[in-house]
């Protein structure tokens, strides 16, 4: 006890002041950036070759808040980018119980065991910053998806605001992509703003919905309509088969009158049980028309170009976003800027102003 006791008083003694002990920090410093370089680089490695362990381990990395990563993060989408890109990316989107998860779990299915496919699973879940969980990309719900080797399902990233949980769930994207993936389907919610997001990194955008409730009901709003590429009616079976005859009928009715796309595509309106496992390949022969259509006529890589670009613009605004946020001098500072508003000795212009300026001089 006293040996160690006097050994490590020493060692603390020593290693502020002599130059010996400086050598030897950088020295190990060095040593630990090289092999967490190796590490990166073997972790890319083992993602180009389809490793699905190492692919969870590159997303969780994407994730981290932690800003010492950022380096690794950089290195592993360097190098997955080159063979991102040959995938068709489809979002998902409707109200909670309408039956997203089934629906992926027997559209997952259908595309390995039919069309050999390789399919991996995403979500962007805007409460789950709320929360601190995963409502969608549920693993239990999809008990067969999540048996098969060709599947990689990936509960929601969680974050502090919708912008940066798309942001990770795009570098996931491209993670999944490089690792071998070809059919990645991003999983969201029917409320708020992450179907936008959604719609902007997807080449196809799918609405499920249920017949027989009102879009009020469903929480639909007129531009996530809009946004659709197609409108699938779940729940076709059973006593639902009639209502949702004629809801396809009223949904291809009411598409008639909304702008005609830029693509030249013209939404589609389908019906499928997911529980069933009924209209899944007539839906993916869609897709794959819409596909070929739009590659046809280039509009599938104009896409992707703006997608790009407004992912570009986004990523600064994130990253801007956070570095302010993250000063711990604003942090105080803005702590004492609400105080002030609330005590009616400031407006919220001159506090930002006043922020802003103090960021600056940092
Ligand atoms: P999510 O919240 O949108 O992911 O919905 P889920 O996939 O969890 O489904 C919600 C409920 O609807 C579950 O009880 C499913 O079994 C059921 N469900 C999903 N698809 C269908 C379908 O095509 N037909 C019927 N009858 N029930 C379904």
């Amino acid at each position: 006890m006293a040996a160690a006791k006097n050994k490590s008083a020493l060692s603390e003694n020593e290693s502020p002041s002599t130059p010996k002990s400086i050598g030897q920090k950088s020295a190990a410093r060095i040593k630990a950036l090289r092999k967490k370089k190796l590490d990166t680089n073997q972790l890319l490695q083992d993602i180009l070759n389809g490793n699905k362990t190492a692919l969870s381990r590159g997303i969780t990395l994407v994730e981290s808040k932690n800003v010492k990563h950022n380096q690794n993060v950089n290195i592993l989408i360097e190098g997955c980018l080159p063979h991102a890109n040959q995938s068709v990316r489809i979002g998902i989107t409707g109200v909670p119980g309408v039956g997203k998860s089934t629906f992926i779990e027997a559209f997952g299915n259908y595309l390995i065991n039919e069309h050999g496919k390789k399919v991996a699973v995403l979500a962007v879940d805007p409460t789950s910053s709320v929360s601190h969980g995963s409502i969608l990309g549920d693993k239990t719900r999809m008990e067969e998806l999540v048996k098969q080797e060709n599947a990689f399902i990936r509960p929601t990233a969680s974050g502090d605001s919708l912008g940066g949980v798309a942001q990770k769930t795009r570098e996931s994207i491209i993670l999944c992509e490089a690792a071998g993936f070809d059919t990645i389907l991003i999983e969201t919610v029917g409320v708020g703003q992450s179907e936008t997001m959604v719609h902007s990194m997807t080449d196809f955008f799918l609405l499920l919905k249920l017949a027989g409730a009102g879009d009020e009901l469903q929480g639909i709003k007129r531009g996530i309509m809009e946004m659709a590429d197609a409108i699938v009616i779940n729940k076709a079976d059973g006593d639902n088969k009639r209502p949702a005859e004629r809801a396809k009928s009223e949904f291809r009715k009411a598409l008639h009158l909304y702008p005609i796309k830029s693509n030249d595509w013209k939404p589609k309106v389908m019906l499928s049980s997911a529980l069933h496992q009924k209209g899944i390949s007539r839906i993916w022969e869609m897709i794959e028309t819409y596909v070929t259509s739009t590659q046809e006529n280039k509009y599938f890589f104009h896409n992707r170009k703006e997608q790009n670009k407004f992912w570009l613009l986004q990523t600064i605004n994130e990253q801007l976003k956070s570095n302010f946020y993250n000063q711990p001098e604003i942090k105080i500072a803005l702590q004492q800027q609400l105080l002030a508003i609330e005590n009616n000795e400031t407006t919220p212009f001159e506090a930002a102003n006043y922020l802003l300026k103090k960021a600056k001089e940092l």
